[in-house]
């Protein structure tokens, strides 16, 4: 299709994206083949290298880029590889280099052909936002919240999107495509209402689980077997688990998980306890083994 749309040279003509986490950078970088124009909006301040940010804060938590989906990221995003090797970014056999404690047991370490890069989302939504950037039919509006839906025929079809800015600017995006990719709090369903739409259905799953991070300092010489370990919760029995990858800056990054009440705590002292808590040794070896 995206050869198909390049050959023929037929293109709609705008496409607006509201959010630009990672499921907004997609669909934006999607759509530069198919829109004469495309453009991202955001309502954070995008920064210029890779930091957190309070419109995505679940980025500083562990999160695995699958083989799959970096084989569509590197399709979609040629050079993206190169890109972040640039930053020194761990790769990890699953098979080999990584530890999964399951309910039953461990899996047995073998060779195999599943490898993948490990950084932080944080990291890898930075390199992807400078990709995005570097489109020539594409514009990045950071600062740039979407208020309202706009539409010319008293709410009939939408043909776009009301923004404000951080200065306070009110305008317009009108757009043959609108895209909604604010996440779990995008305001979609409230703008739909007070267009006499009603809301959509939702359904919520409620996981009932919750996460502390760490950053630890990677030692020089790796002292152990494995550079990733997943310790899964057992339920009934054992509902305490965590994870830790290795990402840029040779960085451990911990995710301690609790399920129900059973909560990770965030203060030291506690959170070491926790991590000592947890059916396997190994998180908490990292933390105090050498
Ligand atoms: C602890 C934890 C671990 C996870 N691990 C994984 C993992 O390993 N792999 C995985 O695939 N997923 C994981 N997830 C889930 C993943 O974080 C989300 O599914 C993903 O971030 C959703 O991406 P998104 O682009 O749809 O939304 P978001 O990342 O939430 O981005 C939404 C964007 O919309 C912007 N926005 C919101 N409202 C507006 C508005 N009105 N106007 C303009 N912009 C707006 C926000 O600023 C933000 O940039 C994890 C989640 C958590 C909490």
């Amino acid at each position: 299709m995206e050869t198909d749309a390049k050959q023929t040279g037929q293109k709609f003509d705008n496409a607006v994206v509201m959010g630009a986490g990672i499921a907004g950078l997609f669909t934006a970088r999607i759509f530069s083949d198919f829109f004469k124009k495309v453009t991202l909006i955001d309502k954070d301040d995008l920064p210029n290298e890779a930091l957190s940010r309070k419109g995505a804060a679940q980025g500083d938590h562990v999160h695995i880029l699958l083989k799959q989906g970096q084989m569509i990221l590197s399709r979609l995003f040629p050079g993206i590889d190169a890109e972040l090797e640039k930053f020194n970014i761990p790769r990890v056999n699953w098979a080999s280099e990584s530890v999964w404690y399951n309910r039953f047991g461990a899996s047995s370490p073998y060779l195999s052909q599943i490898e993948t890069h490990s950084c932080s989302r944080i990291l890898l939504e930075f390199i992807m936002r400078r990709f995005v950037t570097r489109i020539p039919n594409l514009q990045i509006l950071s600062k740039t919240e979407a208020v309202g839906l706009y539409s010319i025929n008293m709410g009939k079809t939408i043909t776009g999107v009301q923004v404000k800015t951080s200065e306070g600017k009110e305008f317009t995006l009108e757009s043959d495509l609108l895209v909604d990719a604010c996440g779990r709090n995008s305001p979609l369903p409230h703008f739909l209402k007070s267009l006499g739409f009603g809301s959509p259905e939702t359904i919520s799953v409620e996981s009932n689980l919750g996460y502390a991070g760490r950053l630890l300092k990677k030692p020089k010489n790796n002292p152990f077997a494995w550079k990733q370990v997943y310790v899964q919760l057992a339920p009934p029995e054992n509902q305490r688990g965590g994870i830790l990858i290795p990402i840029e800056n040779d960085l451990w990054l911990v995710n301690l998980i609790g399920a129900g009440s059973d909560r990770p705590p965030v203060e030291e002292k506690a959170y070491l306890e926790f991590a000592k808590s947890l059916r396997k040794p190994d998180i908490y070896q990292a933390f105090v083994d050498f």
